[in-house]
């Protein structure tokens, strides 16, 4: 498949409050996008007919139209049943709940095959096709952010297991009763190392009463840290701030030997807004697998930032509705 097969695969990447539309060519390239609000509504054959005007109206807007879309995925922040098409937990956007969301797209759509996976399902896929997997066949990949998202790959498939929890990596325990997790659970690596957890390691640190540029770079305000503060106080040296990262990825670092010996990945990809923190993650990251993964002997030059950013979702989305084409 090439570009000038003149097909294209349309994701749409559902958040909270926003959904974004991306139109991807046969090669991964985004050839058109568009962001828009979610209707705010209790209705959600009202959200389905939003999705599916706005994806036909960027189909129209190519060639071919409709005719020429091999496939439409959605991408979910959430568990949902794929086989079913159904979402089964929408936190963010309750009515979608229990919701038959590919049926309802389809029937809206036409004859157009409409997919539905979890976000971290998706965001996987899209490092795997057209991302930094694409030139290997099994891959984990971890997505650091507002929680601990991620993915396992293998022999080329991204796979999710029998109750679609294989890959939930954020809740590996990592600090047996440790820290309450969002799961119900403790220790999970979510809840040591997601942004609230490094924002609390921060506040500790100032807490303590050592020196610290933390506290400084945002005017003594402490409900003001976030990851870009502690980032920019390890780019001006502070320790503190660098002893905040090397705990993060101590935990994650702990979390990738156990993942390893597990899938023995050819890649291991970081994502995720914390990933932004480059070298003062990566490098203690690096250091701790080199040191704790003796079995493995494990390359960690294969530790490697996503290729998609903030716009894993669209593309995820978008390798999704090619996966079936
Ligand atoms: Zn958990």
């Amino acid at each position: 498949m090439t570009q000038s097969s003149g097909k294209y695969g349309i994701g749409i990447d559902i958040g909270g409050t926003t959904f974004s539309i991306g139109v991807f060519d046969a090669n991964g390239a985004l050839v058109d996008d568009g962001s828009y609000d979610t209707p705010v509504t209790t209705d959600a054959d009202a959200i389905a007919d939003r999705l599916a005007n706005t994806a036909q109206s960027h189909a129209d807007g190519r060639p071919g139209g409709l005719g020429n879309v091999v496939g439409i995925a959605v991408g979910f922040p959430g568990p949902v049943d794929p086989g079913a098409g159904v979402v089964k937990k929408a936190p963010n956007v309750h009515c979608l709940e229990g919701y038959a969301l590919t049926e309802a797209l389809a029937q809206r759509l036409g004859e157009t095959r409409v997919h539905l996976q979890n976000d971290a399902y998706c965001a996987t896929l899209a490092e795997l096709r057209w991302g930094a997997g694409k030139d290997v066949e099994n891959l984990l990949m971890f997505t650091l952010g507002t929680g601990v998202g991620g993915g396992v790959a293998m022999d080329n498939q991204v796979i999710r297991g029998p109750r679609q929890i294989l890959g939930e990596v954020g809740h590996l325990i990592i600090v047996p009763d440790g820290r309450k997790c969002g799961c119900g659970g403790f220790g999970c690596l979510e809840a040591v190392a997601a942004k609230q957890g490094i924002i609390d390691l921060a506040c500790r640190a100032i807490q303590s009463g050592r020196k610290t540029l933390l506290i400084d770079l945002v005017d003594g305000d402490q409900s003001a840290i976030t990851p870009q503060v502690i980032t920019e106080a390890c780019r001006q040296g502070d320790q503190a701030a660098l002893e905040v990262y090397e705990q993060v990825a101590f935990y994650l670092g702990i979390a990738l030997c156990n993942c390893i010996v597990l899938t023995d990945p050819d890649i291991i990809v970081i994502g995720g807004g914390i990933a932004a923190a480059g070298e003062f993650i990566f490098e203690p990251l690096k250091r701790t697998v080199a040191a704790r993964s003796p079995i493995s002997g494990y390359d960690v030059s294969k530790i490697v930032p996503a290729t998609f950013g903030n716009d894993a979702g669209i593309h995820g989305a978008g390798a999704l509705a090619w996966e079936h084409a």
